[in-house]
């Protein structure tokens, strides 16, 4: 009771957005600091949504209940901030083989099949299927509507925090000394960065970094996101995002030759039409050893909780597990077993 504010949200990248969102939404006094790095996952992001991917079309986890709370939840946000940022519409993946073709058949309705696709643009001896419900977010767009939203509610502050430094967890809630404020709740939504998080030891880290190309290809008329090993995402005109590529060892947001080597060799797979790279960038997944969403709360102290292991699908996981955890601080409701933080380090 008397904190200056209710909750504070560490990062606003995909996580602490929708945290802050839900909060918000339930007129919850919340502060958000962030450290406005341009290689945070977020906003390097293509922010695509696909129901199936690799080579065995494994279909998304948990993707129904997430897409369909996720379909409303942008929505909402972009009727609130009078911006676009997504794009709910099919997408296409294109089969490497026949062995690719034959897997798929066992699992997609086959009036899905080999619907327009261009031989003109794209080399598919084996055909491919429409990917539904799939869908793109401007991770970019998006993000910044909701920086402008909280700074009109002076609700964000730009702060880079020391978690071991500047958190001081006490009975009643969490002392922040150097923004000079005490709040009730500290959430911590730091994705990647929180890596070295001292009071959550016990997430199972996976990092994965992540690079992608900005590229111009002119005379693609496509308006769906591509899929064959690497993708190909519309972003209007003749401008499309390519990527990715997941590397273990290297976790340095620094874009390398040998990323966009692979994701270039990736493209003239499939991508019959010339193409010239404009940027080029790179990020770091926050996955996790589970491959799922991790939140809780702080098995000692109630002050301090989090969100993070959204991995690869940051723009469908954010808005579900994000109310999960608003609604585990605010109501007490229960935070799903497969996705609920340890109590001990494993
Ligand atoms: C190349 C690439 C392509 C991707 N493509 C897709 C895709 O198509 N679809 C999809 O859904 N996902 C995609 N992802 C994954 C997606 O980016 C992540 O799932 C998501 O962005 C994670 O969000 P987050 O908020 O947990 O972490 P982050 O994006 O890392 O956000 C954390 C935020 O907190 C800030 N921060 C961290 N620590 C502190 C601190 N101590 N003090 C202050 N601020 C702090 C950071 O600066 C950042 O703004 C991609 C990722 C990469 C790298």
């Amino acid at each position: 009771m008397g904190h200056d504010f209710e909750f504070v949200v560490v990062g606003q990248g995909l996580a602490g957005t929708a945290v802050a969102w839900q909060l918000c939404a339930r007129g919850r006094r919340v502060l958000v600091l962030d450290r406005a790095d341009p290689h945070a996952a977020s906003r390097v992001a293509a922010g695509l949504i696909t129901p199936y991917t690799g080579r065995r079309v494994a279909r998304t986890w948990n993707l129904d209940h997430c897409f369909n709370i996720a379909l409303g939840f942008y929505r909402h946000t972009q009727a609130e901030t009078r911006a676009k940022f997504f794009h709910h519409a099919p997408a296409l993946r294109l089969f490497a083989d026949a062995a690719e073709r034959d897997v798929a058949r066992g699992k997609i309705d086959p009036t899905r099949f080999d619907r327009a696709i261009n031989p003109a643009w794209f080399a598919a001896p084996h055909g491919g299927f429409d990917l539904t419900p799939a869908a793109r977010l401007d991770t970019q767009t998006y993000l910044d509507a909701y920086r402008t939203l909280f700074q009109e509610r002076r609700s964000y502050r730009t702060f880079d925090l020391d978690p071991a430094a500047d958190v001081e967890p006490t009975a009643t809630g969490v002392r922040l000394p150097r923004l000079g404020l005490t709040a009730g709740c500290v959430i911590f939504c730091e994705g990647a960065a929180g890596v070295g998080n001292p009071w959550f030891p016990q997430v199972p880290y996976n990092l994965a970094k992540g690079e992608l190309l900005t590229v111009r290809v002119p005379g693609l008329g496509e308006t769906r996101p591509v899929h064959r090993g690497v993708w190909l995402a519309p972003l209007g005109g003749e401008t499309f995002l390519a990527g990715s590529t997941y590397d273990r060892d290297d976790l340095t947001p620094t874009p390398t030759a040998a990323g966009r080597a692979t994701i270039e060799a990736g493209l003239r797979e499939f991508l019959k039409l010339p193409f010239e790279v404009l940027d080029h960038r790179a990020g770091v997944r926050p996955v996790l050893r589970t491959t799922k969403p991790m939140l809780g709360v702080h098995p000692r102290w109630p002050g301090l909780a989090l969100l993070t292991g959204l991995g690869s699908k940051g723009a469908l996981y954010a808005p579900v597990y994000g109310a999960m955890l608003v609604n585990h601080l605010t109501d007490g409701r229960p935070i799903d077993t497969d996705v609920r933080l340890p109590a001990e380090v494993t």
